[in-house]
């Protein structure tokens, strides 16, 4: 299927490594400008490079922090004229609220909720102007289905999730959809490394629990990030204009609902 957004620019926040990598190389292969961020330079500039090689397309990368005003700046800056948005960034850490300082609750606003709504706001009204936008949201199946570890990131993507309710309502009009994309258990970096830890704690070996984790799924497996980075192109296609306000959980049908 030809996507139809060729020659498009996209800023993918979070991008060397995991999902955020996977949406920039679908949108590359589908033809579109991508400019990537990490903060490590050199796994940055090798995932551009790479995606860039496979995709015969230039891919920009910068090392930024995205979480930060001057990350953001940066990124901004190096993607130029961006039609299409995929915010992601790293997850908080797990633990007990009642260890939680304010600060704590300050850094994962900042990094889940506040980065994306500030991404936002800086390149919508431009979108919604030349009358063609996508933004991808990438939250957390948490937000359909909290974890209580998880106490920092349920807040604080619920907390975006409400605001892009809101503000999606007002964009579709002039061709711009705001969409999240919940990842369930997907198979990269940072679930492996949790993987780790469960396995330490359990006493087993990292491969019973890997595959004691991957079959607690009704699909049996985790998901590949292929399929995550996919969806998120296709939400970006020119196909995708009707599909606004959603937020689309990925996670093999572990959440358990008719509708
Ligand atoms: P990952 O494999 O660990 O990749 C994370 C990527 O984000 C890396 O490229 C990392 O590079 C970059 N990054 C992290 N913090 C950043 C920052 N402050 N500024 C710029 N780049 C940053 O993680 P993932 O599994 O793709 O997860 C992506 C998001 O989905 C996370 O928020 C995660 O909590 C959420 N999620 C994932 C799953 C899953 O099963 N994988 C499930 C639910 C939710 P650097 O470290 O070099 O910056």
């Amino acid at each position: 299927m030809d996507l139809g957004i060729a020659g498009r620019k996209a800023l993918v926040c979070a991008a060397s490594k995991g999902l955020g990598r996977a949406c920039a190389d679908s949108l590359a292969e589908a033809g579109v400008e991508v400019t990537i961020c990490a903060r490590t330079r050199a796994d940055v500039e090798a995932t551009a490079r790479e995606i860039g090689t496979a995709r015969g397309i230039a891919v920009t990368a910068l090392a930024c922090d995205i979480t930060t005003p001057e990350g953001r700046e940066a990124a901004l800056a190096a993607a130029g004229d961006i039609d299409i948005l995929v915010n992601n960034a790293g997850g908080p850490p797990p633990g007990d609220f009642r260890d939680w300082s304010r600060q704590d609750w300050i850094a994962a606003l900042d990094a889940n909720m506040i980065t994306a709504i500030e991404l936002i706001g800086s390149t919508v009204d431009a979108m919604m102007e030349r009358g063609f936008g996508r933004i991808v949201n990438i939250t957390s199946g948490s937000v359909k289905s909290p974890i209580s570890i998880l106490g920092l990131s349920n807040g604080a993507r619920t907390g975006l999730t409400g605001f892009c309710a809101g503000i999606a309502r007002d964009t579709v009009r002039r061709g711009v959809t705001i969409n999240g994309l919940l990842p369930g258990p997907f198979d990269t970096d940072r679930l492996r490394g949790n993987l780790v830890v469960r396995a330490k704690a359990a006493g087993m070996s990292y491969e019973e629990m890997y595959e004691a984790a991957s079959a607690e799924n009704p699909a049996g497996r985790f998901g590949t990030a292929e399929e995550f980075g996919k969806t998120c192109a296709f939400l970006c296609s020119v196909h995708a204009g009707y599909i606004n306000g959603q937020n689309l959980l990925m996670d093999g049908g572990a959440f358990r609902s008719s509708i």
